[in-house]
């Protein structure tokens, strides 16, 4: 099957699985119907062709490794949702986009060039603490247990969107 080709019913499904999880999280998906489905076959195709659902506004480096940051909701969104009142996608809005107090604006790139990516990475500080302290990038959640959750509880990212925090 060709990763491009996705049914109607894909989207449909998606998209109502999506809007019920930001609803439920506090978030909010783009009320442009068209616009915001035309993100989400992205988001579909992106899955098919890597097998994660990488942002479909990026190119992706086809590595889940390298690609882990973009994998949607990114470590971004909420950052860009503070300043600008969308994602870099446009993807997710603020309640004041939703409701019409701001307007919609271009979102720049947020992401870091891959060098500084890399060189960002932290170095880990010696803990007295008994158990690792693990913090999910994309809402900010943190554990002390030796390994990361295998889901996150509060937005549902998988393990490896989990750091090493202390
Ligand atoms: S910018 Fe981030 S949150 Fe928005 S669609 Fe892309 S990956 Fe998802």
């Amino acid at each position: 099957m060709n990763a491009e080709d996705v049914d109607q019913e894909a989207i449909e499904r998606l998209y109502e699985r999506l809007t019920r999880e930001a609803e439920e999280g506090g978030y909010h998906l783009n009320p442009d119907v068209p616009f915001t489905k035309n993100l989400v076959r992205g988001l579909i195709v992106n899955e098919r062709r890597y097998g994660y659902p990488s942002c479909p506004c990026r190119l992706a480096m086809g590595s889940r490794e390298r690609d882990r940051d973009i994998i949607c909701p990114c470590d971004y969104r909420d950052p860009d949702l503070d300043q600008y009142g969308a994602c870099y996608c446009a993807l997710y809005v603020s309640g004041a986009i939703l409701r019409g107090e701001r307007e919609l604006t271009p979102v720049p790139e947020r992401r870091p060039p891959m060098a500084e990516r890399r060189a960002q990475e932290p170095v880990l500080p010696a803990s007295s603490l008994p158990w690792p302290v693990w913090r999910c990038r994309v809402c900010g959640y943190l554990c002390a247990r030796t390994h990361p959750p295998e889901v996150c509880p509060i937005c549902r990212a998988t393990q490896d969107r989990f750091e090493r925090f202390l």
